[in-house]
């Protein structure tokens, strides 16, 4: 009879952190010890994103500094407080991590693993924006920065709502790209006039929601210029400085409500792995080997990524 015992290791394999920056070192290390309230779980994907890399470089203001060495990653599948696994442990680069037992996720069965990690921030953070708009089915939504990871999967999870997703993206060349994955308007910010263009396709009213994806000052002010009279306008990228200017005029005489959003509730993480589940959504992935990680990195680094990395970590 086979015995269904599971064989934990006691090395495991990791792309370590030695110094601040692009270069990691795939090294053996001990497999963490689960505390009483912890589970240890054995990672099969781990997505990229843009913040493993601001990590990396320690260019983020974090609340504890970050020492070394350490994992970085961050789409642990079962962890609802990816943002701040780098800083309390090392993070998913590596094959065995602990998690807070009341924390974890269960993962819907029939979802594809490697897709279900990036669904869990890039998926989860464009959702929970999608919703704090407060737009209901037959409605306009504009995100800009659409032709992005965040922005391809809201066009996606837009349209599965009901929505009417208005697409704005810096190129021509995107357009295809983003009525494939659900926008009804594509609109061109390097050639086109964004506000004029808006207001056009929404009969002169302008969107009820808008998202800003795009790390940038213009989209977002060009934003309160087009958003609809008590429209909505929900901040997920950062412009470089972190700031920009509201005309408050425009914004109380519109009665216009400009909030940020970060990541979402627990709920809203089954909901998104649902659309998936149900192949409601699809998430572009390019799989990679943990071996391959600082070559990805760098990529992410240098803007040459379309849709979203994954990390094979068994490899
Ligand atoms: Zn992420």
């Amino acid at each position: 009879m086979l015995s269904d015992t599971i064989i934990i290791p006691k090395t495991q394999k990791a792309q370590l952190t030695c110094k601040f920056g692009l270069e990691t070192e795939l090294t053996e290390i001990p497999v963490p010890e689960p505390k009483d309230d912890e589970l240890l779980v054995h990672l099969l994907y781990s997505g990229i994103c843009r913040y493993d890399v601001s990590v990396m470089k320690n260019n983020l203001p974090m609340p504890i500094p970050l020492s070394l060495p350490n994992v970085a990653g961050h789409e642990e599948a079962f962890c609802d407080t990816p943002t701040h696994l780098t800083m309390a442990k090392w993070g998913t680069f590596q094959q065995y991590i602990t998690v807070s037992a009341l924390r974890a996720h269960k993962i819907p069965d029939g979802v594809d693993l490697a897709k279900a990690a990036p669904a869990q921030c890039a998926g989860w953070t464009i959702y929970r924006a999608l919703k704090e708009t407060n737009t209901r089915p037959g409605q306009f939504v504009a995100i800009n920065g659409a032709s992005g990871g965040l922005g391809s999967i809201g066009l996606q999870l837009a349209k599965a709502m009901g929505l009417r997703a208005i697409a704005i993206a810096f190129g021509q060349a995107k357009q295809d790209h983003c009525l494939r994955q659900g926008a009804e308007f594509f609109i061109d910010a390097q050639t086109q006039n964004v506000v004029e263009e808006v207001l056009k396709v929404t009969n002169g009213c302008g969107p009820h929601g808008v998202i800003s994806v795009a790390p940038s000052v213009k989209p977002l002010e060009d934003a309160l210029l087009y958003v609809r009279k008590t429209g909505t306008i929900v901040i997920v990228g950062l412009p470089d400085d972190g700031k920009f200017t509201v005309d408050v005029n425009l914004m109380v005489f519109k009665g216009v409500t400009i909030k940020g959003s970060l990541l979402g509730s627990r709920e809203d993480l089954d909901e998104v792995l649902q659309f998936l589940a149900k192949g409601l959504i699809d998430i572009p992935i390019e799989i990679v080997r943990l071996s391959e990680l600082p070559d990805a990195v760098k990529r992410l680094d240098n803007r040459q990524v379309k849709g979203r990395i994954v990390v094979d970590i068994s490899k």
